[in-house]
């Protein structure tokens, strides 16, 4: 094997994956170095996303989805099922089928375009060369023209709660769980505390979700963050805010083991006993091995590797991307970092713009966002308008039975531009895209008022909110404003 290539990557995540497709499909000869083995201890590539974060969650909450919809939604649409039970071990062997069949497409998409995957670690030293150490074998020094470092994040583990195997678990381990718990504890109300706890909470556990902000979900909307929690509270997820968890005690042996959890809240110290229980209290840069000293890349005050808008790293020729640089931990974000930096590499000038990057929590109904809330608004002293269509009105909705939820749109008072938009609802997820699109092509609310949707769509309360900045949504009665 060559020791010489044009472009090596560290790390097989959404990242290092999509960074190195593009730097081959380029022309550029292009290695890329992943050290994660899977169950059965080959080796894996695809990254958190793939294995143990975005795919296998999305499966999980999928799959619990379906089964409150048979259990207890089916029935209003005339639909009488019983009997029907949940085989966790199924539904966890259909994910793992998921991730696989995923995972192998990223080993295929290497193949295919002559991108050489070294299963082991990497290290950057100095002058552009990389130590390749097999997972069994002696390091090599490999020489690169180019070097993207793309190694992730790791889950925040914290003092009051060490994981305790198969009890006290982070994300990956509340993945795996065989069975459903009765009494489920999570710490953390963030994206991935919030999707983990649905996922169990639907399949039968009393989810207790211990946050310490006052706040729920201070990074969305005032009005959706509001109006989620009410919906997912009358799910039955128990959200307790202000709600710092400060220790925590194993109780019994075995099977019978329990964990107790202190936390504090405005009442003074208070203590719930769980049967499991999923710390998901953030994500931070995977640094651990990567840098030798003399490398020349630097790490900000938080950790994460220091780069300019460019993803160049204070060390000539060298990149970072995905999670273990600034911004939003998201894959997509990752995935726009990971093609940008092939094609600058390339000649190419194209940048990430960070201001659309769209967040989402696939909760039921799914949270969606780009750009600014009105709270953001209202700080920075912006002047805008807004449009709000809730989906209970939407005919699609009604039809599908799924009206939880509102679209909220704002745009710039003076030039009608988007600034944010701002979805609770089924199919946010894939509804926010359209106002991605939106904004990156610098739409006023009226372009989008303006434009034809299809009848009977989702999509449509959208279109509706667009027409509600300017008063005038059809389906709505606004006696305060018409343009
Ligand atoms: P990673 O995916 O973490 O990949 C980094 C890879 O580099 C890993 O394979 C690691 O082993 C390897 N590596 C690290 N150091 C070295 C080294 N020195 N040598 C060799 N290999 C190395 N994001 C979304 O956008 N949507 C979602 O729905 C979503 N859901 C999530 C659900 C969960 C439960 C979790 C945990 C995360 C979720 N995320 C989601 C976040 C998403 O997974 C990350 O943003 C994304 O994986 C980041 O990609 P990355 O390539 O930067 O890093
Ligand atoms: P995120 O960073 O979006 O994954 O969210 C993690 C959440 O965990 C944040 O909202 C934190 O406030 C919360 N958190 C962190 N530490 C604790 C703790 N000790 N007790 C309760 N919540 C916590």
């Amino acid at each position: 094997m060559t020791d010489r290539f044009d472009v090596i990557v560290i790390g097989a995540g959404p990242a290092g994956y999509h960074a190195a497709i593009r730097c081959a499909q380029l022309g550029m000869s292009t290695a890329c170095i992943d050290k994660s083995l899977d169950d059965a201890g080959q080796p894996v590539l695809g990254g958190t996303c793939l294995n143990w974060g975005c795919i296998p969650s999305k499966a999980l909450l999928d799959a619990s989805h379906k089964y409150v919809e048979a259990t207890t939604g089916f029935a209003d649409l005339g639909i009488r099922a019983s009997g029907i039970t949940m085989d966790v071990p199924a539904m966890m062997a259909r994910k793992a089928q998921v991730v696989k069949g995923l995972t192998g497409g990223v080993a295929q998409l290497f193949q295919g375009n002559g991108v050489t995957a070294l299963p082991g670690s990497g290290k950057l030293l100095a002058g552009r060369q990389v130590e390749y150490t097999p997972h069994a074998g002696a390091p090599r020094t490999l020489q690169a023209d180019h070097v993207i470092l793309a190694p992730g994040s790791v889950p925040v583990q914290i003092p009051p709660a060490p994981l305790t195997d198969g009890l006290i678990v982070d994300s990956q381990g509340a993945l795996e769980f065989q069975s459903v718990p009765k009494r489920l504890g999570v710490i953390g109300a963030g994206v991935i505390g919030l999707e983990l706890g649905s996922v169990w909470s639907r399949l039968g556990a009393e989810v207790v979700v211990l946050e310490a902000l006052d706040e729920f979900l201070p990074m969305a909307d005032e009005r959706i963050a509001r109006d989620a929690l009410k919906i997912l509270r009358g799910q039955g997820l128990d959200v307790r805010l202000g709600a710092r968890v400060t220790g925590s005690e194993v109780r019994g042996s075995g099977d019978a083991r329990t964990v107790e959890v202190t936390y504090q809240d405005k009442s003074g110290e208070q203590r719930v006993e769980f049967d499991r229980l999923i710390v998901a209290v953030g994500r931070r840069p995977f640094t651990n091995g990567l840098l030798a000293p003399d490398c020349g890349v630097i790490l900000d005050e938080r950790g994460f590797l220091h780069v300019n808008d460019h993803c160049l790293t204070d060390a000539p020729h060298v990149y970072a991307v995905g999670d273990v640089v600034r911004g939003p931990m998201l894959a997509h974000k990752a995935m726009e970092e990971g093609v940008m930096v092939a094609e600058r590499i390339a000649g190419k000038k194209p940048l990430v713009n960070y201001d659309t990057v769209p967040a989402v929590i696939y909760t039921h109904p799914e949270i969606a966002w780009v750009g600014r809330t009105e709270q953001q608004l209202k700080a920075s002293g912006d002047a805008y308008n807004v449009g709000t269509f809730p989906f209970s009105v939407n005919g699609r909705a009604l039809a599908a039975h799924d009206t939880q939820g509102m679209v909220k749109v704002l745009a710039d008072a003076e030039t009608d531009r988007i600034l944010g938009v701002h979805i609770l609802g089924a199919q946010a997820s894939e509804l926010i895209a359209q106002a991605v699109i939106a904004m990156e092509f610098d739409a006023s609310a009226e372009d989008l008022g303006l434009t034809m949707f299809a009848h009977p769509t989702l999509s449509e309360a959208l279109h509706e909110a667009a027409l509600g900045v300017a008063g005038h949504a059809i389906h709505m009665v606004n006696r305060k404003k018409r343009t």
